[in-house]
């Protein structure tokens, strides 16, 4: 087991000098250059203990190797330079900026600051020495700098060029890349002093773990045309590491999962004939089968472990909610996990009126019910009165605890996490492991599967309800916003509804929240005559609710929002999607937003806005979503556009906890690796354990079989 990291009363320690030695456990708040503040920041990148900096991989590297004479400088160039402050005024013409020329002798170089205090003023005195790397720019008189890195001396020997590649980290506001820097080195040190660490590990080949860690933070000159390629032998090596360690959770994982009994429920396909009876339509062939599979999977005395995939609209919610029933008439709790309030409302909402049908009531448990409303919650799933319930993460709480869980079910998996899944398996009552389903409707090929759900079974829902037709799909240049608005004024007084999406690039809320009010505010001002409505994430809980039920109930025709309505929000009535800036989304993303509407029977349309020139790869794009409605086809096409070492989705790869490897581009590596993993399992348990506690620090949690 790793030590526990210190805490409370390591911190009271350091104050008086007696710091407790760094591990790759200790919490890098207790590291130099740390502490809270510092730590808060950084755990914005998902760095919380020192072994996680170890991983924070440089995002590009930057040569200060050679001092460039300032007469070499061109435009463009990023260079170190080094010479002597021949001036440094402030003006005050525009904006306040601080001016300073440095000479070396051969030529000079103005440097520009528009953000400086005094101190930094004053430290530019002539004919003290400067160093500065930064890019070279045209400026009104001659070749110029603004705000470069720098550093002043009284001597130029104390300012030499660096010996090797400085690496450049991905940040976080508020911490600097030198602090970083500081702060990564002390991690390979404690790395270097981790005797596990160190365990030379068989069957991987290339550097071993801390030689190519050092590689890729500190690298020679001779290391970057094969980094930036991404062949570098240590690059390999490790994210080679990286999966194999997943490959092995997962399947201790599963292994785990399914060693433990499970409740034996097979009410699944009687309940799935009484809630037909209920059912404004008839399920499609593939529902049929993929609930004869869950039905069978819940009744063989083991807990189900199943990938639900299916395009959107292919109505996986229906599915649940039978499996949910089927639970429900034997006696046990089931619980469906939404990955936001809004659609875990609606779900909610919909299993209330879907199973009340048939004399079931529903329960839901948000981060946003009332104190009293929440103990009444909580004293119904402990008591066991109610068997249905709806949450979102508020179901971790360790407060929730259920009398009889019998199923645990996830929709939109994306959002969620192993040990997400972990937490809730394990509120099933003692020595029962619930059934668990997972829902995706990201339709990923095989070779990604094995990677991201390498721990479960997979059904596929593979045919859309009859009826439908396809959503209309054209790119429009934003010239023609006009002719836009004209036909959304039309659409909704002929009583249909319509959604405005506003999209940023910035996965800021706050942004992302003012691009949809400015939209929302233009859009009242250009359609007088319809109701608009607007929900963001900056909403409260209470306004979001009734912006989203307004439109659920046709009050208002128009929802201005942001990409918040991309899982799950189903109001068949909306016809009309509307994307602005669609040239800055992914295709899944394009695919999961037009979802929302042809929910109906109307014929819908999406417009996709785009604001010209297209660059290539968003024509194609644009193209891609004109042209193709299925899901797994628009996802093949998503592989083939993107290039290697583009991730799928930051949110994919995160949440399945991969630091380096990308399992689009390294799916290649798989076959291999999963053969190694079960040897490995087989014959040298030992070193799997040492891999998982190197990769993921908490290797007791996947190795307690
Ligand atoms: P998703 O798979 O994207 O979660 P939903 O479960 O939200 O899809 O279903 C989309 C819509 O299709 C819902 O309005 C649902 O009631 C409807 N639906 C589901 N199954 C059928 C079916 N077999 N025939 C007709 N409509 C269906
Ligand atoms: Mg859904």
């Amino acid at each position: 087991m790793a030590p526990p990291a210190p805490r409370a009363a390591g911190a009271r320690a350091g104050a008086r000098g007696v710091k407790p030695p760094l591990t790759l456990d200790t919490e890098v708040t207790y590291l130099k250059g740390g502490g809270p503040a510092v730590a808060a920041k950084l755990a914005a990148l998902g760095i919380a203990r020192v072994r996680d900096l170890l991983f924070h991989l440089p995002a590009r590297y930057e040569d200060r190797r050679r001092i460039v004479a300032l007469n070499e400088l061109k435009p463009g160039m990023e260079s170190l330079v080094r010479g002597r402050v021949a001036g440094a005024d402030v003006r005050f013409a525009g904006r306040r900026s601080l001016r300073v020329v440095i000479d070396d002798g051969g030529s000079s170089l103005l440097l520009r600051f528009f953000h400086f205090n005094d101190a930094q003023r004053q430290g530019f005195a002539d004919g003290r020495w400067v160093r500065a790397f930064g890019t070279v720019r045209a400026g009104a008189n001659g070749l110029e700098m603004v705000h470069p890195e720098y550093r002043v001396a009284d001597d130029p020997e104390l300012l030499p060029p660096e010996p090797r590649l400085t690496p450049v980290y991905p940040l976080v506001a508020g911490v600097a890349q030198p602090r970083l820097r500081a702060m990564i080195q002390q991690a390979l040190e404690a790395a270097a002093r981790d005797p596990d660490f160190n365990h030379e590990l068989p069957g991987l080949g290339g550097p071993d773990t801390l030689t190519s860690l050092r590689v890729l933070h500190e690298p020679g000159g001779t290391d970057l045309g094969d980094l930036l390629l991404q062949r570098h032998p240590a690059q390999l090596r490790l994210l080679r590491e990286e999966l194999l360690a997943h490959q092995l959770c997962m399947r201790l994982l599963r292994r785990q999962t399914l060693a433990r009994p499970g409740v034996r429920i097979e009410h699944v396909q009687p309940a799935s004939a009484r809630l037909q009876e209920e059912l404004p339509f008839a399920l499609t062939g593939a529902q049929r089968r993929v609930i004869g599979e869950i039905a069978h999977d819940m009744a063989a005395g083991r807990p189900m472990l199943r990938l639900l995939q299916g395009d959107v609209g292919c109505g996986k919610t229906v599915v649940a909610a039978i499996a949910m029933l089927g639970c429900a008439e034997a006696g046990l709790q089931g619980v469906l996990m939404a990955p936001t309030e809004l659609l875990a409302e609606q779900h909610a909402h919909n299993l209330a009126v879907l199973l009340g049908a048939v004399g079931v009531e529903t329960g839901i448990l948000t981060g946003r019910l009332r104190k009293a409303d929440r103990a009444d919650a909580l004293a119904r799933a402990a008591s066991g009165e109610i068997l249905c319930w709806v949450g979102t993460h508020a179901l971790f709480q360790s407060d929730v605890h259920f009398a009889r869980l019998g199923l645990v079910v996830v929709d939109e998996q994306h959002r969620f996490g192993v040990a997400q899944r972990l937490a809730l398996r394990d509120k099933g009552p003692r020595g029962i492991t619930p059934h668990q389903l997972i829902m995706s409707a990201t339709p990923i090929p095989r070779t990604l599967a094995q990677t991201l759900y390498a721990d479960l079974d997979v059904s596929v829902i593979d045919e859309l309800p009859p009826g439908r037709t396809p959503v209309h799909t054209a790119a429009l240049s934003n010239e023609r916003r006009a002719e836009v608005l004209a036909r959304i004024g039309e659409a909704c007084r002929a009583g249909r509804q319509a959604y405005w999406v506003c999209t940023l690039i910035e996965e800021s809320e706050a942004l992302q929240a003012q691009t949809a009010e400015e939209t929302y505010r233009q859009l009242r001002e250009e359609l007088p005559e319809l109701r608009v409505g607007l929900v963001h994430g900056r909403l409260k809980p209470a306004e979001k609710d009734a912006q989203m039920r307004a439109f659920a109930n046709g009050s208002t025709h128009l929802l201005v929002a942001t990409t918040v309505i991309e899982v799950g929000v189903d109001v068949p009535n909306a016809s009309i999607m509307i994307i602005d800036n669609a040239e800055r989304l992914g295709l899944s993303q394009l695919h999961q937003l037009r979802g929302r509407v042809g929910r109906g029977a109307a014929a819908s349309q999406c417009l996709l806005l785009y604001q010209p020139p297209l660059s290539d790869g968003a024509r194609a794009r644009l193209e891609v979503m004109r042209t193709t409605h299925d899901g797994f086809r628009i996802a093949q096409h998503d592989l083939e556009l993107r290039g290697p070492g583009e991730l799928l989705g930051r949110r994919q790869t995160g949440l399945i906890g991969l630091k380096i490897a990308d399992p689009v581009r390294d799916a290649a590596h798989i076959p291999a690796l999963q053969k190694l993993a079960d040897h490995w399992l087989a014959s040298a348990p030992q070193d799997a354990k040492r891999l998982i506690a190197r990769w993921v620090g908490e290797a007791e949690r996947y190795a307690q079989v």
